[in-house]
């Protein structure tokens, strides 16, 4: 079999590691693990992940600041990711009952394990407490719950307070989330003094997650907790650790000038009315208005020069109006430093494979190629995934170029799996295979669906050996 990347001019090529180009020179192992397993396949690979987690833990060290990584695992349902993380040293994020009790299971401890949901039911607190795990609360009546549940269990809860409404640039950062950072000195902290509270609840940290993925943000985020747990301080709260939450960028393309013709084309064919080259000449985000260009791009900055580590140093390099930098600031305090990384630890670890069933030229002349999958086992809150699949032949393709549009099978007419057209060497066949790298992050599972009942998407994981690999290279993912 041959593999070919879409849209060999005018494309959007992603960043591949060895392991995925290793397998896409093995296509007919990928049609065996489809046999298999079913279409699609989500492949993994783990040791990327802990490369991941290794680059972080290094370029945190070289600060020489107290610190902890959490692994957001929302953002993939994989529980081979969370054995992984506990084997590497690092803590897991969870954000529902479900999760944090899996990782309970799976030995996550005090130590490791922060709940961070957005609603706290009664269980997940309890079972937070009963192992000393802290738990980020939002607002008063969690605090009440936490206190209720505490005093039950005739133990302490340990806290967080996730914080928001921070002035960046003179302006208020809006968040549902969190204390409002001005009203907790002003107004809330004085009632969570109250002595009741004292042998029940124990505020340990300062919480954030901010929206979109702003450095300065999120440095001066940090800076103003800095701050807050100075104040804290007098009041004899002593702050141990602050957790910036995630949203750390990831790159995944190759190309920048790629992207900015990318955005530069679609802008003008929006403006001037011209074909777009996505499906229904979707705008993705872009509108023409009486003539004039609004709107943005409404999908993940997919190209980020400054992404991973960068920005991470980026938020603890942030000076305050003193001089004094994050970094600086957390060795002064004696402050652990606490991240949430979701997407940015899942760089380079997922593909999603997919068996074609159809083709089809629809009443507009365009080709639709059906795939044996669904828009939710590739889906973000993006209005499109911007990066080139790659398309495995069968047979080796001829030179009849054609341009597609991937479809899915739900019933909907906007299952389109991907928004833009791809231009291909070949029509593919029935039976080739279609591959969507880095899809680990977010893409493959945060939306799946079992509508129509079809199955959920198959996790495995992928060890490379010495060799050729066989169907023995990939194991199921841990069921717990
Ligand atoms: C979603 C989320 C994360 C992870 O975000 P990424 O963008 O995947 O890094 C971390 N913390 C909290 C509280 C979140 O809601």
């Amino acid at each position: 079999m041959k593999y070919i990347k879409g849209n060999i001019e005018n494309g959007l090529t992603p960043i591949t590691s060895s392991w995925m180009t290793h397998l896409f020179q093995n296509g007919p192992l990928l049609k065996d693990v489809l046999h298999e397993y079913g279409s699609p396949a989500n492949i993994h690979h783990l040791d990327s992940f802990s490369e991941n987690v290794t680059v972080f833990k290094e370029a945190i060290e070289h600060y020489e600041i107290a610190y902890q990584i959490y692994y957001a695992r929302k953002a993939n349902k994989c529980v081979s990711l969370v054995k992984r993380a506990f084997e590497l040293g690092i803590g897991v994020d969870t954000a529902s009952f479900r999760e944090l009790e899996q990782c309970v299971q799976l030995g996550g401890t005090a130590k490791n394990v922060v709940l961070t949901s957005a609603i706290k039911t009664p269980n997940q607190i309890k079972l937070a407490i009963q192992h000393e795990i802290p738990i980020i609360l939002d607002n008063l009546d969690e605090w009440n719950l936490t206190y209720k549940i505490a005093s039950e269990l005739q133990k302490k809860a340990k806290v967080g307070l996730r914080m928001s409404g921070f002035t960046v640039e003179n302006e208020k950062l809006y968040s549902r989330f969190g204390f409002d950072i001005d009203m907790l000195v002003e107004d809330t902290i004085s009632i969570l003094e109250e002595e009741k509270y004292k042998d029940f609840i124990a505020i340990e940290g300062l919480h954030f997650h901010l929206d979109g993925y702003s450095t300065t943000q999120r440095g001066k985020a940090l800076s103003d907790c800095l701050s807050l747990a100075e104040k804290l301080v007098l009041r004899n709260i002593q702050i141990k650790f602050i957790d910036i939450g995630g949203g750390i960028t990831m790159n995944y393309l190759e190309s920048k000038e790629e992207w900015e013709a990318f955005t530069k084309n679609l802008q003008h064919a929006v403006l001037h009315h011209l074909p777009t080259g996505t499906f229904s000449n979707n705008g993705l985000g872009y509108k023409n208005i009486n003539g004039a260009l609004e709107g943005k791009l409404n999908t993940y900055p997919f190209y980020n020069e400054c992404n991973g580590i960068d920005f991470l140093r980026n938020v603890l390099d942030f000076k305050d109006a003193a001089g004094h930098s994050n970094a600086y600031k957390l060795k002064k305090q004696n402050i652990q430093f606490r991240l949430e990384p979701g997407r940015s630890l899942l760089n380079q670890v997922g593909i999603t494979v997919a068996k074609v069933v159809h083709r089809k030229k629809d009443a507009k002349g365009q080709w639709l190629v059906g795939l044996d999958m669904n828009m939710s086992q590739m889906m973000s809150s993006s209005a499109d995934f911007l990066l080139d699949p790659f398309v495995l032949y069968n047979e080796n393709p001829s030179e009849e170029e054609v341009a597609v549009y991937f479809t899915g099978a739900y019933c909907l007419e906007r299952d389109v799996l991907l928004k833009r057209k791809i231009t291909l060497p070949q029509l593919p066949q029935i039976d080739d295979i279609v591959v969507f790298v880095n899809t680990a992050g977010y893409m493959m599972h945060f939306f799946e669906t079992e509508a129509h009942l079809f199955e959920l998407s198959s996790n495995l994981n992928f060890t490379q050996t010495e060799g050729n690999p066989s169907l023995e290279n990939f194991t199921k993912d841990v069921e717990i």
